[in-house]
C-alpha cells in the first residue's frame, strides 16, 4: 500500500460532545472502574472470561464457549478449519508475540478508558457523518486529510473479534459492540445527508465537490459545436477560495478549451476567462482581477463573446469585470467532449467546491443592459430570451440528470451519485473520482487512494464481528454497505470496471469480492443473494484473471498486494458458483508467486511491486529502493494459501505457510510491549546488513505505528496464530496436524481434547496428548519438506512403521483413548536455500527458521561449507551452538533466528538474510581435487558440489562415492569436466572417507 499525499480535504476534528451520552449498553460505573484500574501497562488483567463468569449475555462464542464460530465455511471444502475459540495457544514464541498484541488490544491508546480506543477508531467516521466527534484519531494513515482513513478501524474490529474468540475476555466484546453500534449511527447519519439538491438562488441548486457526493456536471458532447457568439451565465455560491478551480470548461484537453477560472491565485484573486486552440501559449484571456467572485454568497458570473466586434466580456453580479479582444469562437474549437461545470481540463485543477444554479448558455452575446437585468432578475423570473438559448440548467429536480429547460433536450449528467448504505471515513465523492468518466486519480488535488481497499477492510471487520462474536448489527451494517456496493458498480460495464482495477494504486480493491460473495451466502431474499454475488464478480480484473487461468505470468511490474488479495475472493466466487475458472485463477496465481517471487522469509515484492519471474536478488547490493517484502503481502498470501488448501490439501501449501508464518509474520511483531503503537513492520529489508530500520525510518512505526496498511494487517496476524495449526476433513473423520505450535485443540463435536507440547522451532519434536478422546480418528501429521534427516512417529511410545517422505502427510488411524500420546521426532538440520536467479546467493535455514547473519556490513558476507560437510550433509559441522538457544556462530559471525525482532528498545539488529557462498574448488574434507567448482555451473546455475550434495544425507561413503561418480559422469558428458578432472575428483572423494564419516 504505497503512500500517496494527503488530499486537501478539510474536516472538522474538534466538535465537542458528552461522550457519556453515547454509551448505550455498558454502565458507566463499570467503565469508571476499568478506567481507574488500567494504566498504560501490560498488566491489565483479563476481565471475566465468559465461561468462568457464567453470566455472559447469550453465547457469543468466546473461548470456552460450547459453540465454535469458525466464520466462513464453504460446502465444497474438502478440509475445514477449527474456530479460533477451539484452539488455544500454549507456552512458546507464538504465545509471547500474541500476548503483546492482546495487551495492545486491551489498552490502546493507553489512556485508561475502555472506549478510548474505539472512540479513536470512530473519530473520522463521525466527522464524515457530521456527528459530534470528541477526542482524536489513530494517526498514521488515519488522520483527517489522509485518503486511506478508516481502514484501520476495519482491522481493529477484526482484531477485537479475534481477541474475544481467543480469550473470552469481555473487554474485547465491550469495545467491539460499542464500535459497531456507533458505526451504525454513522451509516444512518450518512443516509440522511442531503445528497441531491440544496436550496439555490431560485428553487434548488446542485452542490459540487467533497464533502458532497456530487463532483461535477457533464454537459453533452458537441454542445457548442455550432455556436459562434455566446453567453454563458450562472449563479455560483463558492464554498471556499480555491485557486485554479473552474466554474465551467468546454474542450478536448489542455490545448483546446474555453474555461472560466473562479479565482486565479491569492495575489490575483479575480476570475479569468480563457479560450485557446493551441495550449496555454495561445490563450486569449479576459481577466477580472479587480472583481473577485465572493465566497459564501450567491454571485452571478457570466462571459460573452461577440464575433461581430471580436470582443469578450466578463461580468460579476451584472457588472463588467473585464474585457479583451477575443477572436476565437466556441465553434472554432470543434465538437468538444469534455464539457464540464465545476471541473477543468487539467486534472491538476481542483474540482470546484460550490453550489451552482441557473446556468444558461445563449447563442448570442448579451449586452451590458441585458446582463444587468439577468443578474438582478427575481428568482422566479423567466429566461430573458428563451429562443436564443442553447441550454438552460436550473437543477430544481432531484436525480443524476440535470434537465435542459431550453427545450433543446441537452440534458446534463451530474457525476457523483450517492446511494444509501454508504459508510466510510471519507466523502462518497472519493469513489466517484475513481469511476468513469475517471479523473486521473493518483495525484493532484482530486486524488483518491484505494477507496475500495478501505471499504473491504471495514466490511471484513464487520463480517468478522458477526462471524466470530455473533454481532447481528454488524451484519446488518454490512448488508446495507453491500446494497450500496451493488448500486455503485452495477452502472458500469466490465470494460469500465477493468479500467478502474487496472489503476495503480487507486484501483486497489483488497478482497472486496470476498466479502460480497460471503454476503451473498448470508442474505435471505434470493434477489439480494444474486445482487451481492454479481457485485463480487464486478471486482474481477479481466486482464490478470484471464492470464492466470491460461498460466500466463503477467505479474511483472504489478503492485503485489493489489493483485494478491482478489484471489481470495475468486475462491469465494468459486465456492458460491462452482465456476472452476475462479479456482484455477487463484491456484495459478499462487504458483506464480511461490517460489518464483518469494524471498527466504516468505515475503514477496520490492517497493510493493512484483518483479520478473524468478528474479530474487536484483537490487540487493545497489542503492535501489531497499523496501522489500511488504508485510501485508505475507498476510494476504497466508490467507490465500490456507483457502487453497481447503479445496486441495496439498502439503506444498503448508510448506509455504509455515515458512511465511515462522519468518516474515512472526518477525513482523517487535519483541517489546506497547499500548500506543502496533509495533509491526511495514517492509522487511532483504539487503545484506540492513535492519528493520531503513535510514531514519523504523519499519515498526513507519507512518506512525498505527494506521498504515501493515499496522492494520498486523493487528490481525498476531491475534490468529492458531487458525491453521489444525484442520479437519469435511466428514470429520480426519484431523490434520499442520503446524507444530504449542496449543490445545478442543473438538467437542468429536469428543476430543488434544494438547500439543513442543519447543518447535527450537527443536524438531512434538508430542500430542489426548486429554479427552472420542474413539476412532485418522490423524494426519505433516512431514515438513525440510525434514530430510528422518521423521519418526511413536504412538504411546511404540514406533510406527511408515514411509515419511518430506513434504507429505503420514496418517495414524486408530481408536484413541484418554492419555494416548503421539510423539513426532523430526531432527532439524542446517541447510541452505539458493536464490532462484543466483544460486551462489543463499539463505541459511534451520528447520523452518531463516537464520540470519548478525552483521551490519552492507555487502554480502562470504561463507564456505563444503570442505566441512559430513555424509549427513548438515551444515552443522561448520556451525557451532552458543549458550543462547537458537543462536550459533559460523565463520566468525553470529547466526540468529530471523523471528527475533529487536527486543532491546532503541537497538535495531542488522542482519543478512542472504549470504554469498564461495566454494572455489571441488573439495571433500581436507582433500582437494584441483578442479574449479564455482566457475563451472550447469544449466540451473548450480556447481558440481551443489549437485553432489543435493542428494544428502548419504548412508555410507560408498553411497556418497556412487553419487560423485554419477554427477561426474554427467559433467563429463556435458563437456564441463575433462576425463582428467573427473579422475582427480574421484580420487579426492575416495581419499576423503575418514573426513566424510567424521
Ligand atoms: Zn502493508
Amino acid at each position: 500500500m504505497f503512500p500517496v499525499p494527503a488530499s486537501n480535504l478539510v474536516t472538522d476534528q474538534s466538535k465537542e460532545s458528552d461522550v457519556s451520552k453515547q454509551f448505550s449498553r455498558r454502565d458507566l460505573l463499570r467503565i469508571g472502574a476499568l478506567a481507574a484500574a488500567a494504566p498504560a501497562a501490560m498488566t491489565l488483567a483479563p476481565t471475566s472470561p465468559a465461561l468462568a463468569s457464567g453470566g455472559a449475555p447469550g453465547d457469543r462464542g468466546g473461548a470456552g464457549s460450547k459453540h465454535p464460530r469458525p466464520g466462513w465455511e464453504a460446502p465444497n471444502w474438502r478440509v475445514k478449519p477449527f474456530a479460533l475459540n477451539q484452539v488455544a495457544l500454549r507456552d512458546g514464541i507464538f504465545q509471547q508475540k500474541r500476548d503483546r498484541m492482546l495487551n495492545y488490544a486491551r489498552n490502546y491508546p493507553g489512556t485508561g478508558g475502555v472506549f478510548d480506543g474505539p472512540d479513536r477508531m470512530l473519530h473520522l467516521f463521525r466527522v464524515n457523518a457530521g456527528l459530534p466527534a470528541p477526542g482524536t484519531w489513530p494517526g498514521g494513515w488515519d488522520t483527517p486529510n489522509h485518503l486511506l482513513r478508516g481502514h484501520f478501524t476495519g482491522h481493529y474490529m477484526t482484531m477485537l473479534s479475534q481477541c474475544w474468540a481467543d480469550t473470552g475476555e469481555e473487554i474485547f466484546l465491550d469495545k467491539l459492540d460499542y464500535l459497531v453500534e456507533e458505526l451504525g449511527k454513522c451509516q444512518r447519519a450518512l443516509d440522511a445527508r442531503p445528497v441531491g439538491r440544496v436550496p439555490g438562488r431560485s428553487g434548488m441548486a446542485v452542490r459540487l465537490s467533497d464533502p458532497h457526493p456530487n463532483q461535477y456536471v457533464l454537459l453533452p458532447a458537441g454542445i457548442l459545436a455550432d455556436v459562434e457568439d455566446v453567453t454563458i451565465a450562472a449563479w455560483v455560491n463558492l464554498g471556499a477560495a480555491q485557486n485554479n478551480a473552474k466554474i465551467f470548461s468546454f474542450g478536448t484537453g489542455a490545448n483546446v478549451h474555453l474555461s472560466l477560472t473562479a479565482r486565479v491565485s491569492a495575489t490575483n484573486p479575480g476570475p479569468r476567462f480563457a479560450i485557446t486552440n493551441s495550449g496555454s501559449g495561445g490563450e486569449q484571456r479576459i481577466t477580472g482581477d479587480s472583481v473577485p467572485v465572493p465566497v459564501g454568497q450567491w454571485a452571478h458570473v457570466a462571459v460573452t463573446l461577440s464575433s461581430a466586434d471580436g470582443t469578450g466580456r466578463l461580468y460579476v453580479n451584472g457588472v463588467e469585470a473585464g474585457t479583451a479582444a477575443i477572436t476565437l469562437t466556441p465553434a472554432g474549437l470543434g465538437a468538444t467532449g469534455n464539457n464540464w461545470i465545476g471541473r477543468g481540463q487539467s486534472n491538476n485543477d481542483p474540482l470546484l467546491n460550490t453550489s451552482v444554479d441557473d446556468l444558461r448558455i445563449y447563442r448570442r452575446a448579451l449586452d451590458g443592459t441585458e446582463m444587468q437585468a439577468l443578474a438582478a432578475e427575481e428568482p422566479s423570473a423567466p429566461a430573458a430570451s428563451p429562443a436564443d438559448l442553447v441550454a438552460w440548467y436550473r437543477f430544481d429536480t432531484e436525480g443524476e440528470t440535470a434537465h435542459d429547460h431550453s427545450g433543446n433536450r441537452r440534458d446534463a449528467r451530474i457525476i457523483g451519485t450517492s446511494y444509501r448504505g454508504f459508510l466510510a471515513a471519507f466523502p462518497e465523492g472519493q469513489f466517484s473520482r475513481l469511476e468513469p468518466p475517471t479523473l486521473q486519480p493518483n495525484s493532484g488535488p482530486n486524488a483518491v487512494w484505494a477507496v475500495w481497499y478501505t471499504c473491504h477492510k471495514i466490511m471484513r471487520g464487520l463480517l468478522n464481528a458477526y462471524h466470530l462474536t455473533g454481532n447481528e448489527e454488524a451484519l446488518d451494517i454490512a448488508f446495507r454497505m453491500g446494497d450500496w456496493v451493488y448500486q455503485r458498480l452495477s452502472r458500469y460495464s466490465q470494460d469500465e470496471l477493468d479500467r478502474m482495477w487496472n489503476i495503480y494504486s487507486a484501483g486497489e480493491a483488497g478482497s472486496m469480492n470476498e466479502v460480497m460473495a460471503e454476503l451473498s451466502a448470508l442474505a435471505h431474499p434470493a434477489k439480494k443473494r444474486t445482487r451481492y454475488l454479481a457485485a463480487a464478480k464486478m471486482f474481477t480484473f479481466t486482464t490478470l484473471f484471464d492470464a492466470a487461468i491460461a498460466e500466463r505470468d503477467e505479474l511483472n511490474g504489478r503492485h503485489a498486494n493489489q493483485y494478491m488479495a482478489p484471489n481470495i475472493g475468486y475462491l469465494r466466487i468459486f465456492e458460491r458458483t462452482g465456476d472452476r475458472d475462479f479456482h484455477t485463477a487463484a491456484k495459478h496465481f499462487w504458483s506464480m508467486v511461490v517460489p518464483h517471487r518469494t524471498f527466504s522469509n516468505g515475503g514477496a515484492g520490492r517497493s510493493e511491486h512484483f518483479g520478473p519471474r524468478g528474479v530474487i536478488t536484483s537490487g540487493f547490493t545497489s542503492a535501489s529502493d531497499p523496501r522489500h517484502a511488504e508485510t501485508c503481502c505475507a498476510y494476504n498470501m497466508l490467507r490465500l494459501t490456507r483457502n487453497l488448501f481447503f479445496h486441495d490439501p496439498d502439503p506444498a501449501y503448508l510448506d509455504f505457510y509455515e515458512k511465511a508464518l515462522h519468518n516474515q509474520i512472526l518477525s513482523s511483531r517487535r519483541d517489546v510491549d506497547s499500548v500506543t503503537s502496533t509495533e509491526v513492520t511495514y517492509h522487511q529489508n532483504m539487503w545484506p546488513g540492513r535492519s528493520r530500520r531503513i535510514g531514519n525510518t523504523i519499519e515498526y512505526s513507519r507512518y506512525g505505528g498505527n494506521g498504515s496498511c501493515c499496522n492494520g494487517t498486523g493487528l490481525e496476524s498476531h491475534t490468529k496464530y492458531q487458525e491453521t495449526i489444525y484442520f479437519h476433513s469435511a466428514d470429520e473423520s480426519t484431523l490434520y496436524v499442520n503446524l507444530f505450535i504449542a496449543s490445545t485443540l478442543t473438538w467437542r463435536d468429536r469428543g476430543f481434547v488434544i494438547t500439543q507440547q513442543t519447543q518447535y522451532p527450537t527443536e524438531g519434536a512434538s508430542r500430542l496428548r489426548f486429554e479427552q478422546a472420542g474413539g476412532r480418528l485418522k490423524v494426519r501429521l505433516r512431514v515438513p519438506s525440510w525434514a530430510t534427516q528422518g521423521y519418526t512417529v511413536r504412538v504411546n511410545g511404540h514406533r510406527q512403521l511408515m514411509a515419511a517422505k518430506p513434504g507429505s502427510f503420514v496418517t495414524v488411524d486408530r481408536r484413541w483413548s484418554r492419555g494416548d500420546t503421539i510423539d513426532i521426532d523430526m531432527p532439524m538440520s542446517f541447510r541452505v536455500e539458493q536464490a532462484l536467479d543466483n544460486k551462489a546467493i543463499q539463505s541459511i535455514m534451520y528447520g523452518p527458521t531463516l537464520m540470519v547473519v548478525r552483521d551490519a556490513t552492507p555487502s554480502y558476507r562470504d561463507v564456505s561449507f563444503y570442505r566441512d560437510l559430513k555424509l549427513d550433509g548438515d551444515l552443522a559441522s561448520s556451525i557451532k551452538p552458543t549458550e543462547v538457544a537458537m543462536h550459533y556462530t559460523t565463520h566468525g559471525y553470529t547466526l540468529a533466528p530471523y523471528y527475533i525482532a529487536d527486543p532491546v528498545p532503541g537497538e535495531f539488529n542488522a542482519y543478512h538474510p542472504y549470504v554469498r557462498r564461495v566454494e572455489p574448488e571441488v573439495v571433500f574434507g581436507s582433500f582437494g581435487s584441483g578442479v574449479p567448482n564455482d566457475e563451472v555451473r550447469d544449466e540451473n546455475g548450480e556447481t558440481f558440489l551443489d549437485r553432489v550434495w543435493a542428494q544428502a544425507p548419504f548412508a555410507s561413503h560408498w553411497q556418497f562415492l556412487h553419487r560423485v561418480q554419477q554427477v561426474s559422469a554427467q559433467w563429463v558428458t556435458a563437456g564441463r569436466h575433462t576425463e582428467e578432472q573427473r579422475q582427480a575428483i574421484l580420487d579426492a572423494a575416495a581419499q576423503a572417507r575418514r573426513d566424510l564419516e567424521g
